[in-house]
């Protein structure tokens, strides 16, 4: 994988060119690639966006959302449009496997393929040209500093900055996390000199949920959260019966994973939800404890140090089981 700056040259000659990110796209996937998307139009490009699957109704409000490809329900127009491309953007994942269906068809591509991400253990040889840096706040300050660097940065228009500001402040949990550094906020200080509204940026993402959301957490937190305070450890199962009689959708469970690290003395939450295809985990960790290595060792999964997912073929009571055992094996990390 070659330095990015070296596409830097390149950006004037227009090009067809796709963006993809991870499956069940976060406001960090959705918002650094619309964010690139709108800048590269500005160079007379043609930019196809593509999602490999849904994704939560609340990111419907970014702009340019309306023009992505979810490749679950449009299978047909996906593959044609990246019949043509010139360039493949990936961002916001470092590894084909998080395309989910989509990854054979983005493998077999003959294009060029260009990585912007911030999570662990990259797979370099896919990728022709990139940056990877786990140092990174989120993949949108990363997609700002590729519109810096390249040279650009009075490119940034509203829509840019809507939804840069939409990934940072998802994925940085509203600048608490560790990986707030100051260029996070010397991003945010520039965006709001050209204009942000950064007041309907976060009523957009946190205030536009539907009531059964709500009263569904209310739920899981009184029925489906247990403490094992001897090993510091929180574990949310959802079983389906919870989804279905809720109603609830694609991102009306992000977050909940959160809850209880705000108990005190909690290093490690461990949250289950039983999809139709498999058991998908989040774990979330305070100080030492190694999320990443922990979803690699047990759930097939991976992410970041403090936060990270992963999956399992068994039922719920089975994969609560094996976590019950793993977080046994990891006990001395953990008290
Ligand atoms: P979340 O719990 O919000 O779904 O994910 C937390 C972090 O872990 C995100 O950065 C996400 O990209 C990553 N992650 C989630 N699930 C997986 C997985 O199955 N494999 C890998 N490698 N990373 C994951
Ligand atoms: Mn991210």
């Amino acid at each position: 994988m070659q330095p990015i700056k070296e596409i830097f040259p390149l950006l004037n000659q227009p090009r067809q060119i796709a963006i993809t990110m991870h499956q069940k796209p976060d406001a960090d996937a959705m918002g650094s690639a619309l964010a690139l998307y709108h800048f590269l139009l500005q160079f007379g490009h043609e930019v196809q966006l593509i999602s490999p699957t849904n994704w939560a109704r609340w990111l419907n409000w970014m702009p340019g959302v309306d023009t992505v490809f979810d490749y679950e329900l449009h299978k047909t127009k996906t593959d044609e449009a990246l019949q043509n491309i010139n360039w493949l953007f990936c961002l916001d994942f470092n590894n084909m496997d998080r395309a989910k269906t989509l990854a054979p068809a983005l493998q077999a591509l003959n294009c060029t393929k260009i990585l912007i991400d911030h999570h662990q253990e990259p797979d370099i040889k896919s990728f022709n040209y990139g940056v990877s840096s786990t140092a990174k706040s989120s993949t949108s300050e990363m997609v700002y500093d590729f519109i810096v660097e390249s040279g650009h940065r009075s490119k940034i228009n509203p829509n840019i900055s809507e939804c840069l500001y939409a990934g940072v402040v998802a994925d940085t949990g509203s600048f608490r996390f560790s990986s707030t550094h100051a260029t996070v906020h010397h991003m945010v200080a520039y965006l709001k000199e050209q204009g942000l509204d950064h007041v309907k940026v976060h009523e957009a993402l946190f205030d536009n949920y539907l009531e059964n959301r709500l009263r569904f957490l209310g739920y899981v937190l009184s029925h489906r959260m247990e403490v094992y305070y001897d090993l510091n450890t929180a574990l949310i199962s959802i079983p389906k019966t919870d989804l279905l009689r809720y109603g609830i959708k694609t991102g009306d469970t992000e977050g909940l994973v959160n809850y209880p690290l705000s108990i005190q003395g909690i290093k490690l939450v461990g949250f289950v939800i039983d999809r139709d295809e498999e058991r998908k985990w989040s774990f979330r960790s305070k100080g030492s404890f190694d999320c990443n290595t922990f979803a690699r060792n047990y759930f097939s999964g991976g992410g970041h140090f403090n936060a990270s997912g992963g999956r399992d073929n068994e039922n719920l009571q089975e994969t609560v089981r094996k976590f019950k055992i793993a977080i046994n094996e990891n006990k001395t990390l953990l008290q």
